[in-house]
C-alpha cells in the first residue's frame, strides 16, 4: 500500500530514516494547500526535537572551492561519528531550474557516505521563500540526528544575508588573490562574517594566500565585530590538500562554546525566529495575492497602473490590501 503524500512517519523520521526524511522535505517543498497544512502540522510535532545541530553557513563565489572543502570537511566529520546535513540557498534556481549548489556530483565522497545527507536548493519562488523552505528542512534534518547542518550559498543578491541568518557561524570563503581582491567584494560580506578562509592556500598559492589573508585581517579592524565576544579570524586553508580544516572546525566549536557561554547564541536563534516568523507572514500574504489566475491579474494590473503613475502607491496598497479583505 502507498502511503498519501501527506503522511510522514514521524517516528521513523525521529530514527533518522532518509526515506522519511526526503518524503518529509519534498512535503514540506509542496505549494498544495493540504500538503501545507499537514507540513505545518509535522513542522510543530517535530520542533521539540530540533535546535541541537551546529549550524555553518559558507559562501564564496563560484569556483572558490566550497565543494571540494565541503566534501572533505564533511568526510572528516563523519569519520569522527557526526551526521551531517548539507542544504542549500540558491535563488537563481528559482529561474534556472536547477541549483548548481548541494549537487551529489560535485561532493562525491559525501554523495555515498551514510552518515551524509545531500539537499539541493528548493526553487520555491522568492529568496524569503526558499530561505524558509531551507530552515524548515534544516528543522527536519535536526529532528532525523543530523548534529551538523551546513548551508551552502553563492553571492547571488541578499542570499549570503539569508544564510547568515539561518545559521550560528558563517564561514567566508576567498580566493588567494592579492590586493585586487577587495575591491571585488561586497563589504556587506565581511560584516556577516564569523570567519574568513581563503582557501587553495597550496602549492602556487601558498604565498598569495598568506598576502590576501593579510589583506582581510586589515579590513576586517575597521568593521564592528558581530559580538563582543566574537573577533572573526582570518586563516588559510586548502580543501583539497585538507590542510586547515582541523583548525577551522575547532573554530566553529570555539565561537559556538564563547557564545553559548553568554547567552548570545541563544539570543541569536531567538531574533532568527522573529524574523523567521516575519519572513513567513509575508510569504502567505504574497501567496494569498497569487491565489489564483483572476487574482494575479488584478495585482498585476494595480503594480501596472502604479508603475505607470496612474494611481498613487497609497491608492495601490489600499486595492491590494482590500484584497486580502484587510
Ligand atoms: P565551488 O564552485 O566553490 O564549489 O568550487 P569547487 O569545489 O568546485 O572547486 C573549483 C575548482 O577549484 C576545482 O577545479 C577544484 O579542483 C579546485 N579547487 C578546489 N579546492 C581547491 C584547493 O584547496 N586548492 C586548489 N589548488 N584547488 C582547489
Amino acid at each position: 500500500m502507498t502511503r498519501p503524500k501527506t503522511q510522514v512517519d514521524l517516528e521513523r523520521l525521529l530514527r533518522g530514516d532518509r526515506a522519511a526524511l526526503a518524503r518529509a522535505i519534498t512535503l514540506i517543498e509542496s505549494k498544495r494547500a493540504d500538503h501545507r497544512q499537514a507540513a505545518r502540522k509535522l513542522l510543530d510535532r517535530v520542533l521539540p526535537h530540533t535546535c541541537k545541530a551546529v549550524r555553518v553557513g559558507v559562501t564564496g563565489v563560484p569556483g572558490v572551492g566550497k565543494s571540494t572543502l565541503i566534501d572533505v570537511l564533511g568526510s572528516d566529520l563523519t569519520r569522527q561519528g557526526h551526521r551531517l546535513a548539507v542544504l542549500a540557498v540558491d535563488p537563481s534556481s528559482t529561474r534556472t531550474g536547477g541549483s548548481i549548489l548541494a549537487d551529489k556530483t560535485r561532493m562525491a565522497r559525501l554523495a555515498v557516505d551514510p552518515n551524509a545527507f545531500i539537499r539541493p536548493s528548493p526553487s520555491s519562488g522568492t529568496l524569503g521563500g526558499v530561505a524558509a523552505k531551507t530552515r524548515e528542512t534544516m528543522l527536519l534534518c535536526e529532528a532525523a540526528g543530523f548534529d551538523v547542518v551546513l548551508v551552502e550559498t553563492v553571492g547571488v543578491g541578499q542570499s549570503e544575508t539569508a544564510v547568515a541568518d539561518l545559521t550560528d557561524f558563517f564561514l567566508v570563503l576567498m580566493l588567494p588573490g592579492g590586493g585586487d581582491e577587495l575591491q571585488g567584494i561586497k563589504k556587506g560580506v565581511l560584516e556577516l562574517a564569523d570567519m574568513i578562509a581563503v582557501n587553495k592556500a597550496d602549492g602556487d598559492g601558498m604565498k598569495r594566500a598568506a598576502a590576501a589573508a593579510a589583506e582581510y585581517r586589515s579590513a576586517l579592524k575597521i568593521l564592528t565585530p558581530p559580538s563582543a565576544t566574537w573577533s572573526p579570524p582570518v586563516a588559510t586553508v586548502s580543501g583539497l590538500a585538507n590542510h586547515g580544516l582541523d583548525a577551522l572546525w575547532r573554530t566553529i566549536l570555539d565561537h559556538r562554546e564563547k557564545l553559548a557561554a553568554t547567552g548570545e547564541l541563544a539570543a541569536k536563534r531567538r531574533r532568527q525566529d522573529t524574523r523567521w516568523m516575519w519572513a513567513l507572514v509575508d510569504e502567505r500574504l504574497h501567496a494569498r495575492l497569487s491565489g489564483d489566475a483572476a487574482q494575479r491579474e488584478r495585482v498585476r494590473r494595480v503594480e501596472q497602473a502604479v508603475a505607470q503613475g496612474e494611481i498613487s502607491p497609497t491608492a495601490g496598497a489600499d486595492e491590494l490590501t482590500a484584497l486580502l479583505g484587510l
